[in-house]
Parts: structure tokens; sequence; C-alpha cells
């Protein structure tokens, strides 16, 4: 039987529709602007975000190093969560190759950045400072339970970056988990961000790429920024293409994700050795802390991928299961069986 592959909602195949429309797409040469299939995905980003424009780029990381070198130069600085994905998944990389420097407030378990703590960390306009630039936010969020950021968050932060004429980035890798989750269009969590950047590859299973939204002028000198960092794609249609699928098609099943990630969540909640809140789960990811007397994460996961399920160790004490397209209810009955089979092994 194929192993139950809960890693990442990043291991999702293209669906046949999405294969279909790759063969077919009309392609033309995207650094000359000549490719069809990439304006029809941006311009179908840029609508569903509510923004005047979108660029399509290879991946997440890329997105979000393109916005923050869009937004900021050198000497410029970020207010960002500690375990914001940016900062912590990404090399640093707009310090590398921008010079920008990283300022962490610490991330609440809601994914929330506590505004006052920001407020406190904008710098005052003097020459031992580096410059406050820009304010990023992460929804939902990826380490802290896969929290979706509310509206009236978003408000007050776009409030509090007003009052400093800062700008608001947001990753939203998972934006379209967030909107389902809280019942709102994308556009709306959209509305207070300068710049949003979303996957295509994660939970709407597209093979590659990833958009970032803002207005026509960000977006011209986005892409400049990508065009330097290698990101200019030429016949890029073909995997634009099942992006537009998985924006017309994938964005309404994510329910079904979410659904999945509660129940695996309250499965393991009552097994011994685990600790769990099933009420914290209100998206597709689910984090699971192991007692102190537990084997350590990583032998776990060795276990279990001899049950037949795939999770990742994403700390000594702690793995994260993600739920996604092609995970079906029985595939979570199964999971929490080897959780239950590994738990009881390990004499917990
Ligand atoms: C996955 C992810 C990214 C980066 O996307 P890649 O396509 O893997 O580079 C950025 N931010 C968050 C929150 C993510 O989960």
């Amino acid at each position: 039987m194929a192993s139950i592959d809960l890693r990442s909602d990043t291991v999702t195949q293209p669906t046949d529709a999405m294969r279909r429309a790759m063969a077919a797409a009309v392609l033309g040469d995207d650094v000359f602007g000549e490719d069809p299939t990439v304006g029809r995905l941006e311009d179908l980003a840029a609508e569903l975000t509510g923004k005047q424009a979108a660029l399509f780029l290879p991946s997440g990381t890329m997105a979000n190093l393109v916005s923050l070198l869009t937004h900021c130069g050198r000497g410029d600085e970020i207010i960002l969560g500690d375990q914001a994905h940016i900062f912590y998944y990404e090399q640093g990389g707009s310090a590398q190759v921008g010079g920008i420097h990283p300022r962490t407030v610490p991330n609440q378990p809601n994914g929330t950045l506590d505004l006052e703590a920001v407020r406190h960390a904008i710098r005052p306009d003097d020459a031992h400072f580096p410059r406050t630039r820009l304010i990023a936010l992460e929804n939902t969020h990826n380490r802290c339970s896969g929290s979706p950021l509310p509206p009236a968050y978003l408000e007050q932060a776009a409030a509090l970056a007003a009052d400093y004429g800062l700008k608001i980035h947001v990753d939203g890798a998972r934006i379209f988990n967030a909107a389902e989750a809280l019942g709102v269009p994308v556009e709306r969590l959209a509305a207070t961000a300068d710049s949003l950047s979303f996957c295509l590859s994660k939970g709407l299973s597209a093979p590659v790429g990833s958009l970032v939204c803002g207005d026509r002028d960000f977006i011209t000198r986005a892409r400049r920024q990508r065009k330097v960092l290698g990101g200019g794609m030429r016949q890029a249609g073909v995997l634009a293409a099942a992006g537009i699928v998985a924006l017309e098609t994938m964005t309404a099943r994510l329910a079904e994700d979410h659904a999945n990630a509660r129940h695996l969540a309250q499965g393991l909640s009552d097994l011994p050795g685990i600790q769990l809140d099933p009420d914290g789960v209100q998206t597709n990811i689910v984090y699971i802390n192991f007692a102190a007397a537990a084997p350590p994460a990583v032998e776990i996961v060795d276990r279990l991928n001899l049950e037949g399920v795939r999770v990742l160790a994403t700390g000594p004490a702690q793995i994260r299961a993600v739920t996604h397209y092609g995970i079906s209810g029985n595939d979570i009955a199964r999971a929490v069986a080897a959780f239950q089979v590994v738990m009881k092994a390990s004499g917990r």
C-alpha cells in the first residue's frame, strides 16, 4: 500500500485537468511579456486578491524575497515574527541578498504579533538605527499551528503601519486556507496588505509557482527584482496553465483538508504520550507534541514511516502533519492507527 504522505501539502501532484491545461497552453516568451497564459494567471490572481496587478514567480521563497527587495533598500529594517517563514526558513535571504535588517518580535501562539511590541520595535529617525520600512505578517501562520489571521487583526496592524508610514507585506503562502477557515474572501485578507504573496504549489496542488500581488507600480518594480534573481521564465505559461486550474478549481475543496486535519488532531489527542489541543487546529496543519518520556521525534518519524505514514520532525519532541488533496478520511483513520501502534510500542 502506498504510504500516506503528511509531510507537507507541497507533495500534491497536479490534477488531470492541470495536466491537460499544461499540454494545451498557448505560450510565448514571458520575459518579453508575450506569454498569454502567464498574463491570464496574473490577471486572475490580481482579480481574486483585489489588487491592480500580480507577478508569477517560481517559488514562495522568491515571491517573499522579491517583495522585500521591492519594499526595502540596504540599511532598511523589516519587523517580523520570530517564527515567520521569512525569518526561519528562507536563509535570511533579504539580509543576504538585499542588506535588509530583520527585527523580530515574538509570534503569539495564534500567529499574530502583539501590536504594542511592534510599535516599540519601530525605530525613531536616528543615525544609529536602521530605517524601519516594513511589517511582514504570515497568513496562515505555518509554525503557529496554521492559524489564520482574521481581518480585524489585519486592520489594526494596517492602522499601526499607517501611523508610522510603514508598508505591510503578507506572506500568504496559504492565504486560501485562511480565507476558507475564516469564511471571508481572499480579497478581504489582502485589502490591508501593500503586497501579498501566495503559493499555487501547496494545498492548491499546482506543480510549481507563486504570485505576488500589489499595485501596478509595485509589481512593475517587483518584475525587475525577479529578473535580477534569475526568476524571469520564458514559456512559463506551461506552469501558469496549471496555476489557473488551481485557482479556478482547487480553492473550494480546502474545507475538506481542514476537516481531515481536525479529525486527525482529535484522533491523536486521545493517545498516550501525545499533547495536542484539537481546538487549536483551524486549517490543514497539525503539530503534535510528545511527552518528555517519549522517544525523540526523529525516531517516531522513522517508526511511523515503517507503518506507512510520513510526517516531518519540526523539533526534538514535535512533529508536523499536513493534510492536502489526495488525503482521504480513510487515510486519516489509517494514520491515527499507525500513531497508535507506534506510541504503544514506545511504551507510553
Ligand atoms: C512554503 C512557504 C513559503 C515558501 O514557499 P516555497 O515555494 O517552498 O519557496 C513561504 N511562506 C510560508 C508561510 C510557507 O509555508
